[in-house]
């Protein structure tokens, strides 16, 4: 018999009705098509320049105003008329970015959102942090956002941030970054010595005290041809600490107490790189939740023309519980929609009632080094596309916005229709740990919404890995969710 006709008949009846009845998730790199695969790649390099450019909440809303802006979207006015096509922008405190493009549709029809957040987890300086210890000057710190200490001991950081003087003015510093800036660390006990912090448990190994940044050792020394400099210079302590203070006195023109009306805060000082022989991932600080901020950014200023008005939101203090003016559950975005409900004449309640949200937040890909953690039935795993979570929370779901089935079905239904890759995941095993998302900010206005994000593995860490094809799918879902 021919061999390709044998090939065919060889497929038994059980086979056939496998694949018509079993759910089966694609990899993404085995099913798209060269071309697709390039797209991806090259859209994780403009998604790599937002990582490095945008380190902080602050940096990465002044990249998203340039992309929005170059994309001729305008600063949004309250009270203003808009029309279809309009690309708005409402910038709130330099740190959250609510962006809109008016549908042709009035807004009581619905709106489509998606909400990301663009804080991560990182190292802050207290109000009063600067000090010297024996000869060598330190920042006291208090970290933000959960993170594993030990892994931030014993890598080079770079200090981001504003200071504002007691004059008002505010200075911005971002050193650490270029191959010729000094960077900081903190300092980890050598193994030699480390018989007592070897018999601890994870968790208190590293006490948050002791993520002090090493600032410098040399000290402040007084003009050389001064006649009393032996007599007075030695009279005077703390120099090292007087040292980098004259010397940001000379840079910033600031004094000590200005540290009070400053956010400084140390993030690796390393650039995104691609991960791999085959670079099919994408390696970088600030992956959560930056991946599901810059796809939907850059899906809105694409789409010129939309039936239904679409918000993009990047919100702040995720990682601290989305407490704030700036963070999801600050009135602003139901201000901005509410004015455009206003602007039309049409109902505030109709518009809330007809509306769709994606959450859009990372989900952990699953670790075959931690396997222990995940239940593979109900896992994320890398390459195999947009991660669609119905639930998070912890202990029996607590704190979630279970999202409903129908929404769900409406969801996947567009994913579908626009070949767009998706999976469904849930946050590890039963009570094995758990978290949330702003999802419950937003079900809670009365508007459907499920998490949706990128599944990455190290997340919280100073160096999280995603894949590109996720990374580009997250583009693809979002552009189709916008149109829907
Ligand atoms: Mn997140
Ligand atoms: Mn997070």
């Amino acid at each position: 018999m021919a061999g390709e006709k044998s090939e065919k008949q060889e497929k038994s009846q059980g086979e056939i009705l496998k694949e018509k009845l079993f759910y089966k998730t694609k990899q993404g790199f085995e099913t798209l098509d060269d071309e697709k695969i390039k797209t991806a790649f090259d859209f994780c390099e403009g998604y790599k320049k937002f990582l490095d450019n945008g380190k902080t909440e602050r940096e990465a809303a002044s990249e998203t105003v340039k992309i929005l802006e170059e994309n001729g979207f305008i600063p949004y006015e309250f009270g203003k008329k808009y029309n279809p096509g309009d690309g708005v922008y409402l910038n709130n405190q330099g740190k959250n970015i609510l962006a809109a493009r008016i549908g042709e549709k009035t807004v009581d029809n619905g709106i489509n959102i998606i909400a990301a957040h663009i804080d991560s987890p990182r190292i802050d300086l207290k109000q009063r942090p600067l000090y010297e210890d024996n000869g060598l000057a330190f920042f006291k710190t208090h970290y933000y956002g959960g993170i594993k200490k030990y892994q931030w001991l014993t890598i080079p950081l770079a200090l981001h941030g504003v200071i504002v003087k007691s004059d008002g003015e505010s200075v911005a510093v971002k050193l650490g970054e270029n191959e010729i800036d000094p960077v900081f660390c903190i300092t980890d006990l050598l193994p030699h010595l480390a018989k007592d912090q070897f018999s601890k448990n994870l968790a208190d190994a590293v006490a948050g005290e002791s993520l002090n940044i090493l600032l410098g050792s040399r000290p402040f020394r007084g003009d050389k041809d001064s006649k009393d400099k032996d007599k007075t210079e030695d009279k005077v302590t703390e120099k090292v600490k007087l040292n980098i203070l004259n010397m940001l006195n000379k840079k910033y023109g600031i004094t000590e107490s200005d540290f009070i009306s400053a956010e400084l805060s140390l993030v690796p000082a390393v650039k995104s790189r691609d991960v791999g022989f085959d670079r099919s991932l994408v390696g970088s600080y600030g992956q959560d939740d930056r991946v599901c901020a810059y796809p939907p950014i850059i899906a809105l200023t694409e789409t010129k023309k939309t039936d239904r008005t679409a918000v993009v939101i990047l919100a702040d203090k995720e990682e601290i519980g989305s407490e704030g003016n700036t963070s999801m559950q600050s009135h602003i975005f139901r201000h901005l929609v509410e004015s455009l409900a206003d602007m039309q004449g049409v109902s505030r309640f109709t518009m809330f009632a007809n509306s769709n949200c994606l959450s859009a937040d990372v989900n952990a890909a699953f670790d075959p080094n931690y396997a222990d953690v995940y239940e593979t039935r109900n896992a994320a795993f890398l390459n195999n596309g947009v991660v669609l979570t119905k639930y998070t929370g912890s202990r029996g779901k607590s704190g979630s916005s279970d999202a409903h089935a129908e929404f769900i079905g409406y969801i996947r239904k567009i994913f579908d229709d626009n070949n767009v890759l998706w999976q469904t995941s849930e946050l590890g095993k039963v009570d094995q740990g758990g978290g949330g998302t702003v999802a419950a900010y937003i079900a809670n206005l009365n508007i459907n919404v499920v998490d949706l994000g990128v599944g990455i593995l190290s997340m919280h860490a100073p160096f999280e890995v995603a894949s590109k094809v996720d990374i580009y799918m997250m583009y693809e879902a979002s552009k189709a969710f916008i149109k829907a």
